[in-house]
């Protein structure tokens, strides 16, 4: 069966349309037979009723007893009519009988009560052989004789009209059907020739050639509609597909530069004999580089997690004054050695439901940039207060160089550096505050700058409140 089923739309359309059609023309032609049926049968039965009151005015008594029909004229008015007419006795003797029914019978002996009287509504009946014809009964009286009559008109007049009448539609029914298909075909393969045209064109677009699009025809129809549709995703496609190639190129630059520089400080020691604490510096540097190559895959392993959305968060409820200080403790060390002071404020009941370690790493970043970024002895302020709309606020404050304007709207964008050769020189590759705004928003908050340039920064994460009211109580 399913081999059987067209496997194009165009020919699934037509098929459709052919036996929807198919069955409409079939429902039309019966119920246009029905009618011409009714139509002629009611004329049938006007013109038999007209008949009997005819038929009653030309019965008269024979000597013999019988009955006789008067002369009839009838006939030669219509002569395509068969007029059937049987005369009983109300106890059951024949009177009269057409000759023209040649001996069948129009029923028999009348049953009395049951036919002749009131109720002259014409039935059908069949005679012997088979002839249908519609006959209307009454009891009439014929010089003080009553009689009982029966007058029957042929159907086969009316049969034969609907022969013919079926004769001419049925042919004209698969000459349609074929004439219908056709056209179709054609109008189907016509509105559809745009979505192939555009399969076409799709087929040819490849990662190479994203910025290819299809063209819109007219954007208001459907077809207007998918190509559209098809279009943004393209877009958003390009989109990501360039944000890709921007990642792996800016990943392979970075990593490329601590391999360069393991690689060139190997080879400057090799050159020459070296003292053992000569052979300690070198290993020690390249050790240094070795960190920070580690940090760097750490960092693309985590956004490449994120992007993946491999990452569950397993929150639990926590201070956030609590993580702020334990965040803190992780870097202070560097502080120290630039002899920076961070004081930390704030209530310890700000309970928050977090991933400890993905929201830990986001204030490790920020404050470690404070610290990176603020000159030596400068003070760093880290401050947990309750916002607006039920929000807790971490800002971290430097008295840093803060971040020139045109630089804030793009500065937690990934390998994003303000000076990269500065920033290299500490240690960065622009991944710390894209993971730390990717921490945040995977938490439901929001991450923000304010700084001028000269001034220091402040970074602000906003956290939402997951807290009960109970829980602010207590
Ligand atoms: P990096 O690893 O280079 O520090 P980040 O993503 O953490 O990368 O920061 C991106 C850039 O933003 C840094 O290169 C630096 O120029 C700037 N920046 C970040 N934090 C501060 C800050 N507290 N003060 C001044 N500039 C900052």
């Amino acid at each position: 069966m399913r081999r059987l089923w067209p496997r194009h739309v165009r020919s699934r359309m037509t098929l459709w349309y052919v036996l929807v059609l198919g069955v409409l023309l079939l429902a039309y032609a019966g119920g246009a037979s029905l009618y011409l049926f009714y139509s002629l049968r009611e004329q049938l039965d006007h013109n038999l009723l007209e008949d009997v009151e005819r038929v009653e005015g030309l019965l008269e008594n024979t000597p013999d007893g019988m009955v006789a029909l008067g002369s009839v004229h009838h006939e030669e008015d219509e002569p395509n009519m068969q007029r059937f007419v049987e005369v009983w006795s109300p106890n059951g003797i024949l009177l009269y009988r057409s000759p023209i029914l040649q001996g069948r019978t129009l029923g028999g002996p009348p049953r009395p009560g049951a036919e002749g009287t009131t109720q002259r509504s014409p039935i059908t009946v069949r005679l012997a052989d088979g002839t249908r014809a519609r006959m209307a009964t009454s009891i009439y009286t014929v010089e003080s004789r009553r009689v009982f009559l029966r007058v029957a008109h042929s159907e086969e007049g009316l049969w034969q009209e609907i022969e013919e009448f079926v004769s001419v539609l049925l042919p004209a029914l698969p000459l349609a059907l074929v004439l219908a298909g056709f056209s179709g075909f054609a109008l189907a393969r016509k509105a559809l020739a745009p979505i192939d045209a555009m399969a076409h064109k799709a087929e040819r677009i490849s990662a190479e050639r994203l910025n290819e699009r299809l063209p819109i025809e007219n954007p208001e129809d459907e077809l207007g509609h998918l190509a559209r549709a098809f279009n943004a995703t393209l877009a958003r496609l390009e989109a990501a597909f360039d944000q890709l190639r921007r990642f792996t190129a800016d990943a392979s630059h970075e990593l490329r530069t601590p391999l360069t520089a393991i690689r060139s400080v190997g080879e400057v020691a090799l050159q020459a004999p070296k003292s053992m604490t000569e052979y300690r510096d070198v290993i020690g540097s390249m050790l240094e580089e070795t960190d920070r190559l580690t940090r760097l895959v750490d960092s693309l392993l985590t956004l490449s997690r994120a992007d993946a959305g491999h990452i569950h968060l397993q929150r639990t409820d926590i201070s956030l004054l609590g993580l702020v200080q334990e965040a803190t403790s992780l870097v202070e060390v560097l502080a120290e050695e630039k002899r920076q002071r961070i004081s930390v404020e704030g209530a310890p009941t700000l309970i928050v439901s977090v991933d400890r370690l993905i929201l830990r790493q986001a204030l490790v970043n920020l404050i470690d940039n404070a610290i990176k970024y603020s000159p030596a002895g400068a003070e760093i302020l880290v401050r947990v207060t309750a916002g607006k709309h039920s929000q807790l606020i971490v800002e971290v404050v430097d008295q840093g160089p803060g971040v020139p304007q045109e630089h804030q709207s793009r500065i937690f964008d990934r390998f994003y550096r303000v000076d990269s050769a500065r920033s290299r020189e500490w240690g960065g590759a622009g991944l710390g505050l894209a993971i730390a705004r990717w921490a945040v928003e995977v938490h439901g908050g929001q991450i923000s700058l304010e700084s001028v340039e000269g001034q220091g920064s402040t970074f602000r994460v906003a956290l939402p409140s997951t807290i009960t009211t109970e829980k602010r109580r207590a």
